[in-house]
């Protein structure tokens, strides 16, 4: 039997949400774009994409939306990406700031943005395939990571793709490379948590 369609939602009150959306369907999925904290219910798992993590916020402010997604994150399978990974850091620094809180780690903004505004590194991972292409805009430093935080892949010294359980996030834009295994990880990790379920 055919393994069955996930469904996955992207993020799309702001940023960069179109190109999670044409990578996820690329992958086989079936993508709904949330704009109301009503269509979380139907999901198998959400990409939280970049953009600015204020505005983001500024946006949950409506409906009870923040504290749906909270909850949301912290059962179902999210991946964040940059902005995305902000929000669902524990710890903002630089300065803080409100976030979902859910993962364990400490993130601060705009760090690799002050040396460089943009720059796309080829980078180690654990993934299979070899090295990960990673595309940095403004990005977010991780400064932290609890014991029950994996690392998948480095920018040099520091975490860049890390994994707590049904939780994933990235301080790059793996959408807007060609290089789709940061997706497919997470639609593995989306597909194991289903058949826990
Ligand atoms: N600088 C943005 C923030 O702090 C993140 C940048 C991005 O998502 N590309 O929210």
């Amino acid at each position: 039997m055919p393994a069955p369609v996930l469904t996955l939602g992207v993020l799309a009150l702001q940023g960069a949400f179109e190109a999670h959306a044409a990578m996820l369907r690329e992958l086989g999925a079936e993508v709904v774009l949330v704009r109301r904290p009503a269509q979380l219910a139907e999901l198998d798992g959400l990409v939280i994409p970049g953009g600015e993590s204020t505005t983001f916020l500024k946006h949950l402010e409506r409906d009870g939306f923040f504290d749906i997604l909270q909850s949301f994150a912290q059962t179902t399978p999210t991946f964040g990406t940059c902005a995305g990974a902000i929000l669902l850091a524990k710890d903002v620094l630089n300065p803080a700031q409100r976030s979902l809180g859910v993962m364990d780690i400490a993130i601060e903004r705009n760090f690799y943005g002050r040396q460089n505004d943009s720059a796309i590194l080829t980078e180690a991972t654990s993934l299979p395939g070899g090295p990960l292409e990673m595309v940095y805009i403004r990005a977010p430093r991780i400064a932290h990571t609890g014991t029950e935080v994996t690392t998948l892949a480095r920018r040099g010294d520091d975490p860049a793709l890390v994994q707590q359980g049904h939780l994933l996030a990235a301080t790059f834009h793996p959408e807007l490379g060609h290089d789709t295994r940061g997706h497919q990880h997470f639609l593995d990790m989306v597909r194991t948590a289903n058949t826990r379920a």
